[in-house]
């Protein structure tokens, strides 16, 4: 009777297998995987039973963008944020980790990490300084095989926030200068060891000039004129990420690379992109943000702050097109977990920070605003959340389907729960949201890690914090080859 018992099953679904299709299937989970899907229950005995009727069950999502432990250590971050992640149908999720140091030291970072996370995690590391240009290697060795450069960060704009020490709430900024040949080298090393290269590409001189300008303009003309959101579009505009994108792929075309371009957010961005990727069909994989999808310039409002910024209603309606038709791969959140007090520094253009949270809200504006407006199929969003992001980062087929053998990380979605956004309901450590007000449509109301329920009816289950493991990538699906990398 082995094949016909399960730890949790979860009945009368309508699931949503990404490439494969939507089917009318019980999922029989056993060991914190899927251990088969059936038509039938008859004769089938689990311990746990999950009623999913009328409701659709989808991987979970993949967040492959998120910036914690920048402003409250690794440590209490990963509590926060995993906690808001989980209320949003997120069941992995990877950091953007930025050292200033040689990432040798980044074992630290990953105790610090163990056991705070309700769901899994991965990293990115982002590469800072030519000295650890020789980490590359030592990265993909421990699971860590892509990297992040920013191209953004040079001439007057060079200051970053590092990540913070685990255990300590000392800010250090560190000081990028991006130069064409640190990035050829960086490409260089990434693709010897067949590792992604996530590329953030603005031209820093650009934006620089634009904003010195800018601010000189205000000191003449006095307070009547003070930058709004629309100034800071202008002063980072499209033809400064796309001539960065030119470059970059220019580079890399000699170079057998994989390039990732995260946060794309206007046209002209996209289609330089598209354009590049008809020349040379190596590997070019394009991100998006839930915030480009619901925002404009035009948002009067110092907490929609973030780079590349805030686009035009037009926009708005090609990325949505592009998500749709296969044309954008990914979609990752940014988010950045800070509080308002210190997002909006004070209180103009220049002193806010950058970056707001959008973790437990990206899963909410696919559905409400895609799916249930008709702008994007159902199949399309578990693609876009899950299936495309684990291919990309070398996750699947472990994550990002439903299929005998992968993890259990599922997620119940109910289209028509309709729910009003307000910070407390999605309980990051950040007390606000730019969709503060809002009503959605379309929400998960469970959330399952490896076979774990982890959020319930927007409740987070706090017995499963520390359930979270790290993903080393590639992934096998070898249980004890994945066991010794833990
Ligand atoms: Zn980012």
């Amino acid at each position: 009777m082995e094949g016909n018992s399960c730890d949790v099953l979860i009945t009368n679904g309508t699931v949503v297998i990404p490439k494969v299709g939507t089917f009318q299937k019980h999922i029989l989970i056993e060991n914190g995987k899927i251990k088969d899907l059936r038509k039938s229950i008859d004769s089938i005995q689990a311990s746990k039973k999950i009623d999913a009727n009328q409701k659709y069950v989808l991987p979970g999502v993949i967040d492959p963008h998120v910036h914690y432990g920048v402003y409250t250590p690794i440590n209490e971050a990963a509590k926060t944020e995993s906690r808001s992640a989980a209320v949003g149908g997120v069941t992995t999720m990877v950091r953007m980790l930025r050292l200033y140091e040689s990432y040798r030291n980044i074992g630290k970072h990953l105790t610090a990490s163990k056991g705070n996370h309700h769901i899994d995690y991965a990293i990115h590391a982002s590469i800072l300084t030519p000295d650890q240009l020789k980490d590359i290697p030592y990265l993909k060795n421990i699971g860590i095989s892509s990297v992040k450069v920013y191209m953004n960060l040079g001439s007057d704009l060079r200051h970053i926030s590092m990540d913070l020490d685990p255990g300590t709430y000392d800010i250090t900024d560190g000081e990028v200068n991006m130069t064409d040949e640190f990035l050829v080298s960086i490409i260089n090393e990434a693709s010897k060891v067949d590792s992604t290269v996530l590329l953030h590409a603005e031209n820093p001189v650009v934006c620089s000039e634009r904003i010195s300008k800018r601010k000189v303009q205000e000191i003449q003309n006095g307070p009547a004129t003070t930058a709004k959101l629309k100034t800071w579009c202008d002063c980072r505009p499209p033809s400064s990420e796309a001539e960065s994108i030119i470059k970059v792929t220019k580079f890399a075309s000699n170079i057998c690379s994989k390039l990732y371009f995260v946060h794309i957010g206007s046209t002209v961005a996209l289609n330089t992109i598209l354009t590049e990727k008809q020349k040379r069909p190596s590997s070019l994989s394009i991100e998006t943000c839930p915030h480009y999808l619901t925002h404009t310039a035009d948002f009067d409002n110092i907490t929609g702050k973030v780079v590349p910024p805030l686009r035009s209603k037009r926009d708005i309606q090609n990325i949505w097109s592009a998500l749709q038709n296969g044309n954008i791969d990914t979609i990752g959140t940014d988010h950045v977990a800070n509080r308002l007090s210190m997002k909006i520094g004070h209180g103009d253009l220049w002193t806010a920070l950058a970056g707001f949270p959008g973790i437990a809200t990206m899963l909410p504006v696919l559905l409400s605003k895609g799916v249930n407006e008709d702008r994007m199929s159902i199949e399309r969003v578990s693609e876009v959340t899950s299936y495309n992001t684990a291919k990309i980062f070398g996750m699947y087929p472990k994550k990002g389907t439903i299929q005998q053998g992968s993890d259990a990380d599922l997620i119940i979605v109910d289209l028509d729960l309709e729910q009003k956004v307000t910070p407390e309901i999605l309980q990051s450590y950040s007390d606000y949201t730019i969709y503060d007000g809002w009503r959605m449509r379309g929400w998960p109301i469970l959330t399952m890690v490896r076979g774990e329920v982890i959020m319930q009816n927007g409740l987070v289950n706090n017995d499963t914090l520390g359930h979270g493991a790290f993903v080393a990538r590639p992934t096998t699906t070898d249980d004890k080859l994945y066991e010794q990398l833990q």
